[in-house]
């Protein structure tokens, strides 16, 4: 649909998109352009990829981590998608996932590697979660991270892409300087190197788009994307600090991009590779205290489970 009888800001012809971020509107055909470019742009900015490079894409079946696995193709990149089952305990966000996931493999051509996580972890978010007496949402995020770079490094991959965009990384650098967490400060940059045998190196090469230009390009492109919350997002404080950003951007069109790049330029570099020496001695991955954070969740979840089963044995 033409909006208002705009003209492309590229090509001069009619233009269904508007931009306000960028001052620009474009044709189907430019806001692709306009989508590489801003992702090579970031590839190059924050060292992501070499040209030609394999990457595992995390897939989740929504607008964000589609395009990516798409663009990332177009600019010549050997790309394989990877979706973690979450099993949320409502099964019509989860089918819709992998359905959507599935079909762009197909559109593609590419192939989806197809992982489930309460089989990898033995035990359901939600039963990790009450065993652990945690937020659900932060339970969930902190097996994400962990299980899609294992199942990374299993796949012998060694750079993971997520489809996290500047909204996203905008909102979660304005929740972590409100709370003043500089621990997560420290941490955040779209490029995170590696390790070997411990940590994929991670990349985000959405990190110059907003949430607004995915949506439409998904649109122009006419895909089936998973639509929706996760049923289970209820509580998280994070869509708060979205709602303050999308407020400020549209009332100072470019202020998530000055923000957050601003942030970065600022801050000047990565940050240094986490210590690898001391690990975890159940899992062997990088950790602080004897256990890490995943393998002590999954020993108080066997723990009450065991209890439970005792109990009702009686
Ligand atoms: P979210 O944390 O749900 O906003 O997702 C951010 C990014 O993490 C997505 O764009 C994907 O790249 C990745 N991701 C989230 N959930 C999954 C999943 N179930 N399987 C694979 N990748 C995922
Ligand atoms: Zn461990």
């Amino acid at each position: 649909m033409n909006i208002d009888g705009m003209k492309c800001s590229r090509c001069r012809k009619p233009a269904q998109h508007r931009l306000p971020s960028h001052n620009a509107r474009f044709c189907d055909r430019c806001l692709g352009m306009f989508i590489r470019r801003q992702v090579e742009k970031a590839i190059k900015e924050f060292d992501m990829l070499q040209p030609g490079q394999k990457v595992l894409v995390a897939v989740s079946g929504g607008k964000d981590s589609l395009a990516l696995w798409q663009v990332l193709l177009e600019l010549g990149y050997r790309a394989e998608g990877l979706h973690l089952g979450l099993e949320l305990g409502d099964g019509k966000f989860g089918e819709a996932s992998l359905e959507a996931s599935q079909a762009m493999a197909q559109r593609l051509g590419a192939k989806l590697h197809l992982f489930n996580m309460a089989q990898m972890a033995g035990h359901s978010v939600q039963q990790i979660a009450w065993a652990n007496k945690r937020a659900f949402c932060s339970v969930c995020g902190t097996l994400k991270r962990y299980y899609l770079n294992k199942a990374c490094l299993d796949l012998g991959f060694e750079v993971l892409a997520t489809g996290h965009h500047l909204d996203d990384e905008a909102a979660r650098l304005l929740g972590n300087l409100v709370r003043r967490h500089q621990h997560y400060l420290d941490s955040q940059w779209p490029t995170l190197s590696g390790a070997p045998g411990a940590f994929a190196k991670k990349i985000k090469p959405l990190c110059r788009l907003r949430a607004a230009e995915i949506k439409s390009y998904a649109k122009s492109q006419g895909w089936e994307v998973a639509k929706g919350e996760c049923p289970r997002s209820k509580g998280a404080t994070l869509p708060y600090y979205t709602e303050a950003v999308r407020l400020l951007e549209e009332r100072m069109p470019g202020t998530s991009l000055n923000f957050y790049m601003g942030y970065l330029e600022d801050k000047g570099g990565p940050p240094p590779q986490p210590d690898l020496t001391q690990r975890c001695s159940v899992c062997g991955m990088p950790s602080y205290a004897q256990q890490c954070t995943i393998c002590r969740f999954l020993e108080n979840t066997r723990r009450r489970e065991l209890g439970k089963s005792g109990a009702s044995q009686d």
